[in-house]
């Protein structure tokens, strides 16, 4: 075949192939280009899942009758002018292809008026084809309106999904757009039947928050707000315990536009790998704002990926801000795990050390949500002084207020209170201001232990004792091959052996954490742990587990009775721990019962 100048039309199908790919990335355009023209109401109205018809009408700045044809012409846009201004951007568009591609692939009408003309006007696309412009009746501002989505594209249109489908990936990025912007008001019907209705919630982005992701994520959430070299975060992260089993709330933003980063995403996930159990996802809603030459965001067609200049200082920032502020989830200091409900508040207590529903379950009781408001205020009592002396990242408590609190006598009493009973050599049962604080004594010692470990650790040296009697351990070849090539590393954990024969290791020295623990299993583990990892990883990652290890096997086993005093001295300690709101394995270690939770449990006063 020749060679031949591709008609214009076609070539504005092939971008589509890029740009849009299903009704969602049609709404997401057309918003974008809403928010840019500065609307401060969206009102979205579709059919079919999208399919049949995409309506985005807002009251921005609008187009002048002279540049209709032109904004759907390709390559066509008000909002760059150079390459100083591609690296600078800071609008949501730059490409000048959005209208253009979704033109071609449907049948287009934009209608538009600017706050200064006696009218609008509307043009329109079939296939391709401009119209020619007319007067018509629109306010200021502008109406978008897509119908047919690759009525002229049959292979496109077979990828198109069930009409529910189509409405979820809509719906899931005007949440995005949503959580944003708390300064427009959105609204969103499908089929005729309004799904939301959001008037703009001003200066409080908590509103907004709120109605998007339910009041749930706030109360299980840590309000983050930090500034360093030049970059600036905020936003929400997800408590540990209240992670999710799906990556659906994952909310990352750089100068308020979505973005998916695998620089970002690796942060995040180191700064929760301490806190959260393997295969658990954090939620968070989070804002990077950051000088728009420090970053490419024309990387990607459809404007979904980033590139920042400086990728390893910016991966630094995000991970040192999460860690320290996770490192703030301690027992008894903000919110709490929110307990399962469904009249049955102690039933969905952890059996065995799988995960379950009392953790995994996202409740909606609204018993749960009552204890973490009164653990929220009980934090703004107790957690005032920590806040105080908190080094940077500022955490903002979401206290609302310490209702109920202001007897005085009530400011001595600790957060996690005082023990009054063992239960079944399990559970810590403490009597605090509010009700009732259980506790799971394994699971907070461990915590107490690991931390305590890797602090140790961190200051060159964890406190070791030595035996008595040493201890003489029958190994295998293996074993005892990786005890005998790690002795330096685990010196430097405490652990002082030496091979007394080839399957054979005499152990002399221990942690001083670890009197009292069972050696032999213990040495077992961390041996295992040493072959398994074999220098495949950064030594510190695998040292953090070896730490968790050993603070599992020096942590309180269940069915340990334990006196008051021992019982209170775990509490403070859990006060005074970082991280010690969840066990290693991401876990709660604690949760809170308040006299209105009971109250309402025994229907009294109903
Ligand atoms: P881009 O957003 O990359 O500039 P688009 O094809 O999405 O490209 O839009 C082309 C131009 O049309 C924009 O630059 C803008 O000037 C104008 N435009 C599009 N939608 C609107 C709108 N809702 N309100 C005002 N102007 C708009
Ligand atoms: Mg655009």
């Amino acid at each position: 075949m020749r060679i031949r100048q591709l008609p214009e039309n076609l070539i504005n199908q092939i971008a589509a192939g890029e740009v849009i790919e299903r009704p969602a990335s049609v709404v997401k355009e057309l918003v974008e280009n809403s928010l840019d023209a500065g609307a401060t109401r969206i009102e979205i109205a579709l059919e079919a899942g999208g399919v049949k018809l995409v309506r985005v009408r807002d009251n921005g700045s609008g187009i002048a009758a002279d540049d209709l044809a032109l904004a759907l012409t390709r390559h066509a846009t008000s909002k760059i002018g150079s390459l100083d201004d591609l690296e600078s951007v800071r609008s949501m568009g730059f490409r000048g292809e959005a209208l253009p591609s979704i033109a071609s692939v449907s049948r287009f009408r934009l209608i538009s008026r600017t706050a200064d003309a006696e009218t609008a006007y509307s043009i329109e696309s079939d296939n391709g084809q401009l119209s020619a412009i007319r007067p018509a009746q629109h306010p200021p501002g502008s109406t978008v309106e897509m119908h047919e989505l690759f009525f002229n594209v049959p292979a496109r249109r077979k990828f198109l999904r069930a009409e529910r489908t189509e409405l979820g990936h809509i719906e899931e990025s005007l949440r995005a757009f949503a959580l944003a912007r708390p300064e427009v008001a959105f609204s969103l019907t499908h089929n005729g039947r309004a799904l939301v209705r959001d008037a703009a919630s001003g200066q409080v982005p908590e509103a907004r928050v709120d109605a998007m992701l339910g009041e749930e994520f706030l109360l299980n959430s840590l309000r983050i707000e930090h500034s360093a070299a030049g970059l600036h975060l905020h936003g929400w992260v997800g408590l540990p315990t209240a992670s999710r089993a799906q990556s659906d709330r994952q909310f990352f933003y750089v100068n308020r536009r979505l973005v998916r980063d695998r620089v970002v995403a690796h942060a995040v996930r180191q700064a929760y790998a301490d806190v959260l159990f393997h295969g658990r996802h954090p939620a968070f809603v989070l804002f990077l704002e950051i000088d728009p030459h420090q970053v490419d965001v024309n990387v990607h067609p459809a404007k979904a990926e980033v590139r920042f200049r400086e990728s390893r200082l910016v991966h630094d920032f995000l991970y040192r801000t999460l860690h320290e502020a996770l490192a703030q989830t301690r027992a008894g200091m903000a919110v709490a795990v929110p307990v399962g409900m469904a009249g049955m508040p102690l039933a969905t207590g952890a059996a065995g050390n799988q995960p379950t529903a009392a953790w995994l379950g996202n409740q909606q009781g609204g018993l749960g949500l009552r204890v973490n408001e009164q653990l929220a205020a009980y934090a703004s009592l107790y957690g005032g002084a920590e806040r105080g002396t908190l080094q940077s990242p500022m955490i903002l408590a979401d206290a609302d207020g310490s209702a109920g609190l202001s007897t005085p006598g009530r400011e001595e009493i600790p957060p996690l209170g005082f023990a009054i009973a063992q239960l079944h050599g399990v559970y810590v049962l403490a009597e605090n201001a509010q009700g009732l604080i259980i506790v799971d004594m394994h699971a907070a010692h461990e915590r107490i232990a690991y931390e305590r470990l890797k602090s140790e650790q961190a200051c060159g040296a964890i406190p070791s004792q030595m035996l008595l009697v040493p201890i003489s351990m029958m190994v295998s070849t293996r074993e005892a091959d990786a005890a005998e090539s790690h002795t330096a590393e685990l010196a430097g954990l405490g652990i002082e052996l030496g091979r007394s024969g080839p399957q054979r290791i005499t152990i002399r020295r221990i942690p001083v954490v670890l009197d009292g623990a069972d050696v032999e299993r213990l040495l077992r583990d961390v041996l295992a742990e040493f072959s398994q990892h074999e220098s495949s990883r950064r030594l510190q990652e695998v040292q953090n587990e070896i730490l968790a290890t050993m603070a599992c096997h020096g942590s309180i086993r269940a069915n340990r009775r334990l006196s008051i005093a021992e019982m209170n001295a775990l509490l403070r300690q859990m006060e005074s721990t970082e991280r010690s709101a969840q066990c290693n394995h991401g876990r709660p270690t604690w949760i809170a019962l308040g006299m209105q939770d009971l109250d309402r449990l025994f229907l009294r006063g109903q």
